[in-house]
C-alpha cells in the first residue's frame, strides 16, 4: 500500500508526525519514507509492506495530511503502474526530460578507444542537434583477454570533451560500485561538464549487491538492462531494487533475448514488449537496436535490420534509443561489426524521426476511436 500524501505537508508539521507515528505502530507492517522529486515540489510517499491486506484504505485517507491511498501489489512497488495513472512518472536529468512521453537518442561509442574518436564522435552528435551519447568505458566482457574499457583513465577527456560539444548525458555502464565514485571523483574535478546515466548492462540485472549500491545513490540516473537469460517479471523486480533503495530515477531498456531462435540476429528482438513495459510500470522504455541485432546487415530494400528494428521500437512509443555507431567501426576495440557510421547519422535520425511522427499518428487515431 502507497500512502500519499498532500505536497504541502512538511515533516515537522502536526499533520505528519500523527499519521507517521500512527502508520509505524500498525502492527507486522513497516513504513518506508521516499521522497519523489516532482516538476515543481518535493512529494512524500509512504510505503506500507507486510501484513496490508487487512488494512482499509478509507481509514488511511482518513488520517491527517493523506491525498490518496494506493493499493499495490507485491512487485514493483515502487516503479509499478499500479493502474494509477496520477502518480509522477519520468523525470529531468541535467536539462533532459526523460518520461513515457518523451523520445531520447543516445548514439556514441560502444566502448571508448581513443580521444580523437571520442571528439569526432560528439562532433558529430552536436552539428546533429544531439545532447545525450553513450560511451563505455568500463565494458563487461565474455574473454578475459579481451580488451576490458579504459575504466578511468580515459573519463577526464570522455568528459571534457563531452561538455565541449554540448553534451548533457551520458549513458555509462558500471559493473561494480567503484566506478560511480570513479565517475562522481572525475566529474567534480572537471566542474561537471556533462552529466552521466549510470547503465546496468544485461550481465549484471540480477547482481543485487551492485543495484543496491547504485540504488543507494541518488545523483545519477539509471539505464537498466533487461536480463538476456531471465524473464520479464524477473527483470522488473531486479529493477526494483534500485528504486527500494531510494533512486527512482531509471529508464528500462530492451536488448534482446539469448536464444538460437532469434538466429542470425546477435539476440532475438523484443521490442513488442515496449507497450507491455508502459503498461506494467511507469519507467521511459529505452531499445538497444545494436545488441539485440548485431550486424550491419540489411533487407533488400537497403535499410539495415538495426534502423528497421529501431523504427518497429519507436512506432510502439519507445522513450530512448541507445545504438552503436564508430567514426572508424574497424578500428573499434568492441563491437565494430554492429557499429554504424558517422556518414550514416542524419539518415538514421530523419529514420526515428519518421517513425516518431507515425507514433504520435498512432496515439491521436486511437484517441478518435476512444472519443467516438
Ligand atoms: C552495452 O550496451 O555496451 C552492452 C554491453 O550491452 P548489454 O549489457 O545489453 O549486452
Ligand atoms: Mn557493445
Amino acid at each position: 500500500m502507497i500512502v500519499l500524501l498532500n505536497s504541502s505537508i512538511t515533516e515537522d508539521s502536526k499533520e505528519y508526525q500523527l499519521t507517521i507515528n500512527y502508520l509505524s505502530q500498525l502492527p507486522n507492517v513497516t513504513t518506508r519514507i521516499h521522497k519523489v522529486q516532482g516538476a515543481e515540489q518535493v512529494l512524500t510517499e509512504i510505503y506500507l509492506i507486510g501484513d496490508t491486506s487487512k488494512l482499509f484504505a478509507e481509514d488511511i485517507h482518513a488520517l491527517p495530511g493523506v491525498e490518496r491511498v494506493i493499493r499495490v501489489s507485491e512487485e514493483y512497488r515502487i516503479l509499478g503502474r499500479h493502474k494509477d495513472e496520477q502518480r509522477i512518472s519520468g523525470f529531468e536529468y541535467n536539462g533532459v526530460q526523460f518520461s513515457q512521453d518523451t523520445l531520447n537518442i543516445f548514439a556514441g561509442l560502444c566502448a571508448v578507444d581513443t580521444p580523437e574518436h571520442v571528439e569526432q564522435m560528439l562532433k558529430a552528435l552536436r552539428d546533429h542537434g544531439q545532447v545525450c551519447t553513450r560511451m563505455g568505458a568500463y565494458k563487461p566482457r565474455t574473454n578475459p583477454y579481451s580488451f576490458q574499457g579504459h575504466g578511468k583513465s580515459c573519463l577526464p577527456y570522455v568528459f571534457e570533451l563531452a561538455g565541449r560539444y554540448g553534451i548533457k548525458v551520458i549513458a555509462m555502464e558500471v559493473t561494480h560500485e567503484n566506478h560511480v565514485d570513479e565517475i562522481h571523483e572525475c566529474l567534480e574535478q572537471a566542474s561537471q561538464p556533462t552529466g552521466v546515466m549510470l547503465q546496468i548492462g544485461t550481465r549484471n540485472t540480477q547482481n543485487f549487491e551492485l543495484l543496491k549500491a547504485v540504488g543507494r545513490q541518488q545523483e545519477y540516473p539509471v539505464l537498466f538492462k533487461r536480463g538476456f537469460g531471465i524473464t520479464l517479471n524477473e527483470s522488473l523486480n531486479a529493477a526494483e531494487y534500485l528504486a527500494s533503495e531510494g533512486n527512482s530515477r531509471v529508464v528500462f531498456c530492451l536488448r534482446g533475448v539469448k536464444t538460437n531462435m532469434g538466429d542470425p540476429h546477435r539476440n532475438l528482438v523484443d521490442f513488442s514488449h515496449v507497450p507491455v513495459l508502459k503498461r506494467l510500470t511507469r519507467m521511459p522504455v529505452c531499445i538497444d537496436p545494436s545488441h539485440s541485432v548485431g550486424s550491419r546487415e540489411s533487407a533488400p530494400d537497403g535499410i539495415f535490420d538495426l534502423m528497421h528494428v529501431t523504427a518497429q521500437g519507436i512506432i510502439s512509443g519507445a522513450n530512448m534509443v541507445l545504438i552503436d555507431f564508430h567514426p572508424a567501426p574497424t578500428k573499434a576495440l568492441v563491437d565494430g561489426p554492429q557499429a554504424m557510421l558517422l556518414s550514416e547519422l542524419s539518415w538514421f535520425l530523419d529514420d526515428v524521426a519518421l517513425a516518431r511522427a507515425c507514433y504520435e499518428k498512432r496515439q491521436i487515431l486511437a484517441e478518435q476511436h476512444k472519443a467516438r
